[in-house]
């Protein structure tokens, strides 16, 4: 209506940024790269794409106006946005694109899409030529694809000039971004900041979970209404197991106090659940939101005067020395820290609750977070750059390059997989791999499975693997049941195979919503599964692993998906220690346990070894979703990438 268009631009126009549209568009005329700082929720995200595309960087729709974001619920819910503001419909003058959704046409002016999309367009258009403009998104969170994106930039703008780059940061690192360009000019965005008032722990919490609900009431029942409360929490399962207990205090304690609504935000959020935490919160009541570090800096609620802030944060880390990549819980760092407590200063003073002492702070905590590029697995960036024709790894410009040792890791890797021939170029099997957006030992499972002749269960436990985490759910009063259920569909080899019966099974009902239900399946997690499947279908059928698809396949006999599986997942196999109380990685002495959620837990006797798909590490390493190999798999497939020989002189032709 009118009236709301009004109210949106009144909004626009009272963002901090709007003070300095003219400025900023002055600075992008003069400039082939400018960098953005400003303070979260000062409106960078949403208004900037807009400005170029006012100013014409759009080309009158020739050209598009692209802005990345390291993170899936960022791009949409900022896509969501925009196109409001845009007052059009999404996926039309404002899209975006994620991986396995893309939200956009041939009339999106605007995209906001991840990083690590753009840096998959880069194999289709290497001078990126649909855009006007580009802005990376977010860029002091030192992602991996936001890394290699700057790297790959650098030399694009030098040969665009029609091409503008903002780089768009929070408050933190800006210096070093503008030093990598050149010395490019920096925009400073002084947000509306009040000041927070920070408390600490007087001593460390034993369960950080139990002290922030604590910490939630005791600011429900102290602290005047409005403002609302914001806590920040490792990941989906503590969001959830929170929210679980939250609920069941909030329904104890009735009428006695205001009402409290509890909403999350994290990465796997399905869409339809995200606008609840932009709801306005209700008169004489208080919103708490449960939410990842997307909260620090991607996503901005409005209306926070509490910040509740354990001080942890879930990191990928890999260990080059061991070869294996893990999830772990780590301290977040003191930029962060800083971040999360600003959240709480928008709206007027406000407070920050940091459950740890004030000494942790000053002598626990980092300075500032390591960047991706310096602690996770490279194989998937690296088989890029060697398909966009970049060989010389080792003197690539990186922001910060990372080890060799990291890098000749992954290189034997590729070469292991077949991705490399020992001279270190790319093989034709390499250049298939390229075309899935999956980490590649996934897209050899799925080329290897053409071979034989089971594409359809490896696409589905592909596709199935990516949604475990939130398959199966157990209701509080029907737990025992559940448990049944779920028993019903494990399998003698392991998680992938149970994967497997579960989606063969829904498939029988032909996607039977009741079905789901009765088993106590997430209906929209499957639904998940079944779109990325759709797409990887679609894929493989474009590298030619069509024939076995289209075949109505009889039943497959277990070992050919086994062998396909191993194929690409040969360097996640571990063996059974002798004492048999844990599982090591061959030729390594690091203890690993199957986790409690495996089909496989516990099995007597245990098998002798095993695949994990995922380490997690918590009190132990432990793996997620294994599944049942035998020595004589390891033999055919894995046993050169133990003992080869050549890699060292693959390896050194790619060094130079
Ligand atoms: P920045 O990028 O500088 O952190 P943004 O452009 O993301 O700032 O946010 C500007 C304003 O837009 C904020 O007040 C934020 O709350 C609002 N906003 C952003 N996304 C949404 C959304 N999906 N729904 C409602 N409001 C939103
Ligand atoms: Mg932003």
């Amino acid at each position: 209506s009118a009236a709301e268009r009004t109210s949106i631009d009144d909004v626009r126009k009272s963002l901090p940024v709007f003070k300095f549209r003219e400025q900023f568009l002055e600075a992008v005329k003069e400039n082939p790269v400018l960098i953005v700082v400003g303070e979260t929720g000062s409106g960078k995200t949403t208004q900037l794409p807009q400005y170029l595309h006012e100013a014409g960087y759009s080309e009158g729709g020739k050209k598009m106006i692209g802005c990345t974001q390291p993170r899936r619920v960022a791009a949409t819910s900022v896509a969501t946005r925009v196109a409001q503001e845009m007052d059009s419909k999404l996926g039309q003058e404002v899209g975006y694109t994620i991986r396995f959704e893309d939200k956009s046409s041939d009339k999106t002016i605007i995209k906001y899409l991840t990083d690590g999309m753009l840096l998959r367009e880069f194999l289709n258009d290497p001078e990126l030529s649909h855009y006007g403009a580009l802005m990376i998104d977010e860029a002091h969170e030192r992602t991996l694809s936001t890394e290699v994106l700057l790297s790959l930039l650098k030399d694009i703008v030098r040969a665009r000039p029609d091409l503008k780059l903002i780089i768009a940061s929070a408050t933190i690192n800006a210096t070093k971004f503008s030093e990598f360009f050149d010395k490019a000019p920096i925009l400073n965005i002084p947000g509306r900041r009040f000041p927070v008032n920070i408390h600490y722990t007087k001593n460390p919490e034993a369960n950080y979970i139990q002290a922030a609900i604590t910490t939630i009431f005791q600011i429900h029942l102290t602290q005047p209404l409005p403002g609302d409360i914001l806590v920040f929490l490792t990941g989906q399962e503590e969001i959830e197991t929170m929210e679980g207990s939250l609920n069941e205090a909030v329904a104890k304690l009735g009428s006695s106090i205001q009402p409290l609504h509890i909403c999350s935000i994290y990465a796997n959020l399905p869409q339809e659940l995200q606008s609840k935490i932009f709801e306005p919160t209700p008169p004489n009541s208080r919103k708490v939101v449960l939410a990842t570090n997307i909260a620090e800096t991607s996503i901005t609620i409005d209306g926070i005067a509490y910040v509740i802030d354990p001080g942890y944060v879930k990191q990928n880390v890999y260990n080059p020395l061991t070869g294996m990549e893990s999830l772990v819980v780590v301290p977040c760092s003191r930029a962060s820290a800083d971040q999360r407590a600003g959240r709480a200063g928008r709206i007027g003073p406000g407070k920050c609750f940091r459950l740890y002492t004030k000494w942790s702070f000053y002598n626990e905590l980092e300075l500032n977070p390591v960047p991706e590029i310096l602690r996770v697995n490279l194989i998937s960036v690296i088989l890029l750059l060697l398909s966009l024709g970049i060989n010389d790894l080792i003197n690539f410009d990186f922001m910060d390059p990372p080890s060799n040792d990291t890098i000749i890791k992954a290189l034997e890797l590729l070469y292991a997989l077949g991705a490399l021939n020992s001279k270190g170029q790319l093989t034709k099997l390499g250049r298939k791999m390229n075309e899935f957006p999956l980490d590649p030992m996934f897209s050899k499972c799925i080329l290897t499975s053409s071979k034989y002749g089971c594409s359809e269960e490896i696409l589905t436990i592909i596709a199935m693997l990516g949604e475990s985490g939130t398959l199966f759910y157990r209701p509080k009063d029907k737990r025992e049941q559940a448990d049944k259920k779920r028993e019903t569909f494990n399998h003698e080899l392991g998680d992938h195979f149970s994967l497997l019966k579960v989606w063969q099974d829904w498939e029988a009902t032909d996607y039977s919503n009741l079905w789901c239900e009765d088993n106590f399946i997430q209906y929209k997690t499957l639904k998940r599964a079944k779109n990325v499947r759709e797409q990887l279908a679609r894929l493989s059928k474009r590298v030619g692993v069509e024939s076995e698809i289209d075949k109505t396949s009889k039943e497959v006999p277990p070992l050919m998906i086994q062998k396909s599986i191993v194929s690409g997942f040969f360097p996640n196999i571990v063996r059974l220690s002798r004492m048999g109380d844990s599982y090591r990685k061959l030729k390594q002495n690091y203890a690993c346990f199957i986790h409690p959620s495996s089909s496989l837990y516990p099995v007597k006797p245990p098998p002798r070894m095993i695949l994990y798909h995922e380490l997690v590490l918590t009190s132990k390493e432990f793996m997620r979703n294994v599944m049942v190999v035998d020595e004589k798999l390891v033999k055919e497939f894995g046993s050169h990438y133990y003992s080869i020989k050549d890699l060292e002189s693959a390896t050194n032709k790619v060094k130079k």
